[in-house]
């Protein structure tokens, strides 16, 4: 698949199936435009060999490329055995809240007692309460107390993984947003100038804003100011009912289906994904729809229906990119799950090929805001005179976020100089971005070397209309003002 093939972009968990360098190769020419590394199971000196290596293949392939990582968060997990442990129907499973130093080595001897990382757990768990285990695999009931523990009578049969996920639905764990683990893996990431960070568990927009005042207190390797974006990931009521001020204080948003579909009901996770794209495109930035996408594929080489059309769904919803976990980190065909996500997006993304302007009436642009204008009158330019593309001319990336947002039918080529921007922009719907030479200075000079750079590319052919977006004087932020006609000759 050619990288500007679709418009809805992938993004690909990388993990033990997919660590070697032919595997990232190949994953890249399905279709990725995002490698995501999770903090949760991936270690830094992991990560650091995963990192070179996504360097080196959008090198070799000449192409941009994002790398998220993915931050563990506030999560509870149950600790104190190293092997599944088998758990019946009626079984009474007592679990005691521990210090989180030194946790993970925890070995319980008593037999149906495991430890977790929350804290007081037995003042915020009243007598009925909901206990779900293993991302809801298992459901349990508060029953009794022990001192510092809970007494949970559990419902269905099951072997617990280590470090199984635990919820108690509806409660806000009082466990700071960061840990030292989270501090630390956030430090490195920042330092070797990941493009993206996401944050689990965002509970409050002041949870994205300490990320923030971290960034930007922490040294890049290379010196140059961190400019890593955040990513929060809605994964609980507390961060849906903050969305708003959340999506205003990220870069974007993922809709993290997984710990969603446990820390509410279920049934509304459908409805929140739809409503967490839209506030995330009208916003002009970037959503991603995430887990169990195409989950049987992790173990066999065809998706389910109801998976196919999941994807699907998801593309028609207008969000920015899907995302594949364990099918490409754990399961036995990262790469034909990629093609075949791929495939879903072009079919869909080739009945809906009239989106341009989806967000008439529901955009309320202000006068001042000249950038949403001219973004939105280069759509309608190049829609009524039948362009092939838009050309952006971009500093920050802001003035191709702003096109993305408007869905347009015809690829948005976003052309920058900063290299960070170029990687970061792979993100975002519909952008196809390109390095400008850091000594094209005229615009005149850009155009032409861009049209020749797109038809050598076989992008576009002679007689092709094409619109640029520009700001002039070029290389100064937010100074969008132009928006030019060509045609290739
Ligand atoms: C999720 O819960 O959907 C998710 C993406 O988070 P994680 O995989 O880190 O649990």
């Amino acid at each position: 698949m050619n990288w500007i093939d679709k418009q809805t972009k992938i993004i690909a968990t990388l993990g033990p199936n997919s660590r070697e360098y032919e595997t990232i190769i190949e994953l890249l020419k399905a279709g990725v435009s995002v490698f995501r590394l999770n903090f949760s199971h991936t270690t830094a000196e992991d990560a650091q060999v995963f990192i070179e290596r996504i360097r080196q293949a959008r090198k070799e392939l000449n192409i941009p490329v994002a790398i998220m990582a993915d931050i563990k968060g506030p999560a509870l997990r149950l600790y104190g055995y190293s092997e599944e442990l088998e758990i019946q129907k009626g079984d009474t499973l007592t679990i005691e809240s521990r210090p989180p130093e030194g946790i993970e080595t925890l070995v319980s001897e008593e037999p149906g007692r495991v430890f977790t990382n929350l804290p007081m757990i037995t003042e915020i768990s009243a007598l009925g309460q909901r206990v779900l285990l293993m991302d809801g695999c298992v459901a349990g009931e508060v029953v009794g107390y022990e001192q510092n523990a809970i007494k949970v009578k559990i419902e269905n049969a099951a072997n617990l993984r280590p470090k199984a996920h635990l919820t108690i639905p509806n409660v806000n764990y009082p466990i700071p947003f960061l840990s030292e683990k989270d501090i630390k893996d956030i430090i490195f990431s920042v330092e070797s100038e990941v493009e993206y960070l996401a944050l689990s568990f965002v509970r409050e927009a002041t949870d994205v804003e300490e990320v923030r005042r971290l960034v930007a207190r922490t040294k890049t390797k290379s010196g140059k100011r961190p400019a890593t974006k955040l990513i929060a990931k809605i994964e609980n009521a507390a961060g849906l009912n903050d969305a708003e001020a959340i999506i205003k204080a990220a870069d974007g948003i993922m809709v993290a289906r997984g710990d969603l579909g446990v820390e509410v009901a279920i049934e509304k996770v459908p409805i929140v994904q739809k409503e967490l794209i839209k506030m995330g495109y009208l916003a002009a930035k970037p959503v991603i729809t995430a887990t169990q996408m195409l989950e049987s594929m992790i173990n066999s080489p065809m998706p389910t229906r109801a998976e196919a059309s999941d994807v699907a769904n998801a593309v028609f919803d207008s969000t920015s990119a899907v995302m594949l976990s364990g099918e490409t980190a754990i399961g036995n065909y990262p790469v034909k799950v990629v093609e075949t996500m791929a495939a879903i997006i072009t079919q869909v993304e080739q009945r809906t090929c009239d989106k341009d302007h989806r967000l008439n009436g529901l955009l309320k642009t202000s006068s001042d805001d000249l950038q949403s204008i001219l973004a939105q009158n280069a759509v309608t330019v190049a829609k009524d005179c039948n362009a092939k593309a838009i050309v952006v001319l971009t500093e920050t990336g802001h003035a191709a976020r702003l096109l993305s947002r408007l869905r347009p039918s015809v690829p948005v080529f976003a052309m920058m100089k900063d290299e960070m921007v170029y990687h970061q922009l792979a993100m975002n719907w519909g952008v196809f971005p390109f390095l400008l030479e850091e000594s094209k200075d005229i615009l005149d000079e850009i155009v032409v070397s861009t049209l020749k750079n797109l038809k050598e590319k076989g992008v576009l052919a002679t007689g092709d209309r094409v619109v640029y977006l520009a700001g002039l004087p070029l290389s100064r932020r937010g100074t969008t003002n132009v928006i030019r006609v060509e045609t290739v000759g």
